[in-house]
């Protein structure tokens, strides 16, 4: 190999690093700490988070808790979505540790959080182009 030739192959290679660094997969303990540094952030680590896990047999929605437990669990759908999504949806199940169902209190906790209106109107896209089905690139299979 010339010295331009490995020059290129080390670049490439660590352009395929980066791009599996990217994709990676947070696992279930990187989760829970991330969960309680958005605690601390936007709701004065009120909410206090035991576990949070992926799960697999959640489509139709993207996250839920158990308040008692203090357990949270999300969808596996949301892996690759971008970071304020995962985000957003970490608090909003945040927020049920605190406050249950929809009403006004629970919505004034999200507030909190810059991206929530952002981040629904991507979740809620994510659902539409799901029932397009005509467009190849909306579907997995
Ligand atoms: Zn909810």
């Amino acid at each position: 190999m010339s010295e331009a030739e490995e020059q290129r192959w080390v670049s490439v290679m660590l352009d395929k690093l980066a791009a599996q660094e990217s994709k990676r997969v947070l696992g279930d303990s990187e989760l829970t700490e991330r969960a309680e540094r958005l605690s601390a952030q936007y709701f004065d680590g009120r909410a206090r988070p035991t576990s949070v896990r992926w799960v697999t047999n959640q489509n139709t929605r993207w996250g839920s808790c158990t308040p008692s437990e203090g357990s949270i669990r999300l969808s596996h759908r949301l892996q690759g979505m971008p970071e304020y999504v995962v985000d957003y949806v970490l608090l909003h199940e945040l927020a049920h540790l605190l406050v249950p169902g929809h009403g006004p209190r629970f919505w004034r906790l999200l507030e909190a959080y810059p991206r929530t209106e952002r981040a629904r109107g991507y979740l809620e896209g994510v659902v539409a182009a799901d029932r397009l089905p005509h467009l190849p690139a909306a579907r997995g299979e």
